[in-house]
């Protein structure tokens, strides 16, 4: 169904967000056009049709916001943590009451089917709420210096203006991961979504000043150049923390800007997620958590399922019933009832997912299910299961970011542990067993900042989130995500 039609088959309601959501600049609490009124064009990656045209930033529009952000810093590092929090219970409110709306927005321009689109805005909600406790919570020391004749002070205060830069993957949920630890530290921000999906930022954005966060606090750019717009920014020396969502090739030239000006970082980078299944293991379960590890978003999500281990007794009648799982997933259109698994996020993901199935294929792999890439329109690719992958093979070590699943057996913990560790990454892992104490044994040596035991979703709003190694630095969420946005200060006091 085009996305004319559509309108024309539902009067009112939700899709009426794709003309009402703002495609300006937020900068100063205003929306504003770009330099010269540069625009460029959001297409829904299941029909290529044109959703939107928004702003496409220029360099100087990025600093137009820095400056904003500047600007609003030292009177909202002043905003007592109860008004900080109440905005953040306000916006969760918001995105509860437009869940329907904002749902629909997100498939059209990223793909994800409806239901996922909604549990990711209750999800990015939930960010909210919980930093709208942390913002309660910030709290600091006083003790006698043990030398004797004086104090010790410990405050924390908001690190300041912040950068925000976000992927298309959850346009909603990865923005008040940021958003949410920024406001309740007291930090003001400029974010920058993918240029995929800038148009649940702007709904977003549209929310925030609803739910009376000051003018200039947050501010937003959108922009088809993001080197060329974010770099003059983070060289300026004004901003005083990047947190950056995304691979890790543009990470490392991040760290590298960075540290011209030795900015703070957070870096949420790429993963190549192993998930163990062990003989123990109980297979329904085992199966169904492979299931969600691999299939949530398509399998465009950093956490996601990338190199399958199966103990070699149990894989065949594993990969039998993934496969029977996986062919029987409806793809389509993620706007239509019943769809379970919607397009890529464009062209050129789908030639990355075809090419590294039919390199995996080259090399001995067969598929069980799926792995051929389907004609347009739409940037489908069909639920794949592969065995006998070769450790070879480009999968083994490269994130496929798309549906597909590759199988490979092993027979001793030890070398299980040896394959999932063989990576340059460390992000998530998966590990299946009902043996606790080889669940406790690998879970503590396999390198990588969170393992989901018999589950297949690690993601939580209220645990730390991030990895180990080249899959990044920091942690969102949790207790520990505000500290991100918060700087440590010790006065020292003479008493004696
Ligand atoms: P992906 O390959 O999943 O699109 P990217 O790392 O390219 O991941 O993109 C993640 C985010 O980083 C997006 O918002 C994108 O616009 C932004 N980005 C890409 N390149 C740069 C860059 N050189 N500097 C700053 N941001 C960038």
């Amino acid at each position: 169904m085009s996305l004319t039609e559509d309108k024309a088959a539902s009067s009112t309601g939700a899709d009426d967000i794709v003309e009402r959501v703002p495609t300006g600049l937020l900068i100063g609490g205003e929306w504003t056009e770009a330099s010269g009124g540069a625009t460029f064009e959001v297409t829904n990656p299941a029909t290529g049709e044109v959703l939107r045209s928004v702003a496409d930033a220029a360099p100087e529009d990025g600093m137009r916001a820095l400056d904003a952000a500047v600007a609003a810093q030292e009177s909202f590092a002043q905003v007592p943590a109860l008004e900080r929090h109440g905005m953040l219970m306000r916006a969760f409110e918001l995105l509860h009451e437009r869940k329907d709306a904002l749902a629909r927005l997100m498939t059209l321009e990223m793909g994800k089917p409806l239901t996922d689109s909604a549990g990711e805005i209750v999800y990015a909600a939930e960010f909210f709420r919980h930093f709208a406790g942390e913002a309660l919570r910030i709290d600091g020391g006083y003790q006698a210096s043990p030398q004797g004749g004086g104090r010790f002070l410990v405050a924390r205060q908001p690190v300041g203006p912040s950068l925000l830069i976000t992927p298309w993957n959850f346009p909603m949920a990865m923005g008040t991961r940021k958003l949410g630890p920024a406001i309740a530290a007291g930090c003001t921000s400029v974010i920058k979504p993918a240029h995929q999906t800038p148009l649940s930022m702007l709904a977003l954005g549209e929310i925030l000043l609803e739910a009376g966060v000051p003018a200039g606090v947050v501010n937003i750019v959108t922009a088809m150049d993001a080197g060329g717009v974010m770099e003059p920014m983070i060289r300026s020396g004004q901003a005083r923390k990047l947190s950056f969502t995304g691979s890790t090739k543009v990470g490392k030239i991040l760290l590298e800007q960075c540290a011209s000006t030795v900015m703070r970082t957070s870096m949420e980078l790429g993963g190549n997620a192993p998930f163990l299944v062990f003989e123990d293991a109980d297979l329904d379960e085992a199966v169904a958590g492979c299931l969600q590890a691999k299939m949530r978003n398509m399998g465009e999500a950093c956490t996601s399922a990338n190199r399958i281990y199966v103990h070699e007794s149990i894989i065949e009648e594993f990969g039998r019933r993934l496969a029977e799982k996986m062919g029987q997933m409806r793809v389509g259109d993620g706007s239509e009832d019943g769809v379970q698994v919607g397009p890529l996020i464009d062209t050129d993901a789908q030639d990355k997912v075809d090419a590294l199935v039919r390199d995996a294929l080259d090399r001995g792999a067969n598929a069980l299910t799926g792995g051929e890439r389907p004609d347009g329109p739409g940037y489908f690719y069909p639920p794949t299961v592969l065995t006998g992958v070769s450790m070879e093979a480009r999968m083994a070590s490269e994130e496929i970011f798309g549906p597909v699943a590759p199988l490979t057996p092993f027979t001793e913990e030890d070398e299980v542990v040896a394959m999932a560790n063989n990576t340059r990454y460390g992000l998530a892992s998966f590990v299946y067993t009902n043996d606790l104490r080889r669940a406790l044994r690998v879970a503590e040596r396999i390198e990588s900042g969170m393992v989901g035991l018999n589950q297949g979703v690690v993601s939580n709003p209220y645990a730390p989130f991030g990895g180990m190694k080249e899959s990044g630095l920091g942690r969102e969420g949790g207790s520990v995500g505000i500290e991100e946005f918060l700087e440590v200060k010790y006065i020292g006091i003479t008493t004696g």
